[in-house]
């Protein structure tokens, strides 16, 4: 990678400023002083220092963010604000893409990284990854939700779903609305409100809570996020 990439994603300065330290003979690669921008380094090897201070390079990112509604889960889009755009500019360096989707008015949980290999622990299917949500439902629950959760509903395309836990929080029997968490092991298109539809109910909000081994800091306000601890990043490989 380019000397002046490395200094810039390690917020030594923009890359102007990064041009002028180099003139100023303030960088040294492996001990010498260097002058050229464009000078290819190996990350994992070679020692930079700038005023003597060595750059230690950090290659991934790892960050929990509390999804607020309103943002789409993608690294770009046409119309709407993105996840990746609540990040800072110096986290963006890191090229960082959400692991799995949140629909645009889901809130809650999701872990923004550029390790591709963590993001496939994650979300490949035959990994059964759990995830816990909560939601409020609108219309009458059956008798046997919960039953029929766990031996898996019909979606509307068809698909029968894995076993998921149904716990019933709160019921207002007047309203029809009920307070829910639900567990479940995949992560089809819009499942959660499908499997509800299924049943002939209707979520109206719902916020994911955890994701494998990672929960939700409850001390993260909506928009907010903080990096990944080395205890939760090893409970997500
Ligand atoms: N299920 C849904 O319906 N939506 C989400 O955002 C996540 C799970």
């Amino acid at each position: 990678m380019r000397l002046d990439k490395l200094l810039a994603n390690m917020s030594v300065g923009s890359r102007k400023e990064v041009k002028a330290l180099l003139k100023a003979k303030k960088v040294t690669l492996n001990g010498e002083i260097v002058k050229d921008s464009s000078v290819k380094v190996d990350p994992d090897n070679d020692s930079v220092r700038v005023e003597g201070e060595p750059v230690i390079y950090q290659k991934y990112i790892y960050v929990m963010l509390h999804k607020p509604q309103g943002v789409v889960s993608a690294t770009t889009d046409a119309k709407d604000k993105t996840v990746i755009d609540l990040l800072s500019e110096q986290d963006q360096h890191f090229r960082p893409f959400p692991v799995g989707r949140l629909d645009k008015d889901t809130e809650g949980l999701l872990l923004i990284t550029n390790n591709g290999d963590l993001a496939h622990q994650l979300t490949s299917p035959n990994k059964e990854v759990p995830k816990v949500y909560r939601a409020n439902v609108q219309g009458e629950l059956p008798a046997d939700v919960i039953q029929q959760f766990a031996e898996g509903v019909t979606l509307d395309d068809g698909y029968q779903t894995k076993p998921a836990k149904l716990e019933i929080l709160a019921s207002e029997e007047e309203a029809d609305v009920s307070e829910v968490q639900i567990e479940i092991t995949e992560g089809k298109f819009h499942q959660i409100k499908r499997m509800f539809e299924a049943v002939h109910c209707q979520v109206t909000y719902l916020k994911r809570c955890q994701m494998g081994g990672l929960t939700l800091d409850s001390q993260l306000s909506r928009g907010t996020y903080r990096p990944l601890t080395e205890e939760e990043i090893a409970a997500c490989f």
